[in-house]
């Protein structure tokens, strides 16, 4: 089987989430087609879709632009899966505390930029993910805080903050599970959905 996978590509990190994508879909014997968005008229084509992170304020303006930002909420209404990532899950959430970021609502979280780990704005960490058997290393770079999590449902959590939630066909994450060579988050949101109710 070949998936279609729309990474979106206004701004940010495209090229280790398409790399991600087709190892995870190597691994099971399957194919990966990734595409890159900059303009509407590619993911409506597209099985699943990837929101990537770089700077949420911008990645969301340039979604609005181009009207990718309608594309991406009637995928989700029709119950495809999509990744969020740091910026990605900030643009992807109901609120992120910023006027200057026009949410997608597609998670029900609600986030605060740039506030996770103030000390120290980038770190790794191992950590326990629902629906995976051992640690994922997790990077994190001036990652979101996600301070709210309504009907979600929590998958991780780091120093008692949920940093991946699950709701429905959307999976968001404050780190980067790109920046490692372990496809397992990309695999767990694009190849192990969980059943529909
Ligand atoms: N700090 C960025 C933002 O608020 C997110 C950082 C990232 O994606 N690594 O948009």
């Amino acid at each position: 089987m070949t998936l279609t996978a729309g990474v979106v590509a206004v701004q940010g990190d495209v090229s280790e989430h398409a790399a991600a994508i087709e190892r995870a879909a190597s691994a099971r014997g399957e194919t990966a087609e990734v595409r890159e968005i900059r303009r509407a008229g590619i993911a409506p084509d597209c099985d699943v879709l990837l929101l990537p992170g770089g700077e949420s304020t911008t990645i969301s303006r340039l979604l609005a632009r181009e009207g990718i930002d309608r594309e991406i909420r009637d995928h989700v209404a029709a119950g495809r899966p999509v990744l969020a990532t740091c910026a990605g899950l900030i643009v992807a959430s109901r609120d992120a505390n910023d006027d200057r970021v026009e949410t997608l609502d597609l998670l029900d979280v609600t986030v605060e930029r740039n506030a996770f780990g103030r000390q120290k704005d980038s770190f790794e960490a191992p950590l326990d993910v629902a629906g995976l058997d051992d640690p994922f290393p997790a990077v994190f770079i001036r990652a979101p805080l996600i301070e709210s999590v309504g009907d979600a449902e929590v998958l991780a959590t780091w120093e008692g903050r949920p940093v991946a939630v699950r709701d429905g066909p959307v999976v968001g994450t404050s780190f980067h599970p790109e920046l490692t060579d372990d496809d397992r988050i990309h695999a767990l949101a694009f190849f192990e959905r969980a059943p529909t109710p």
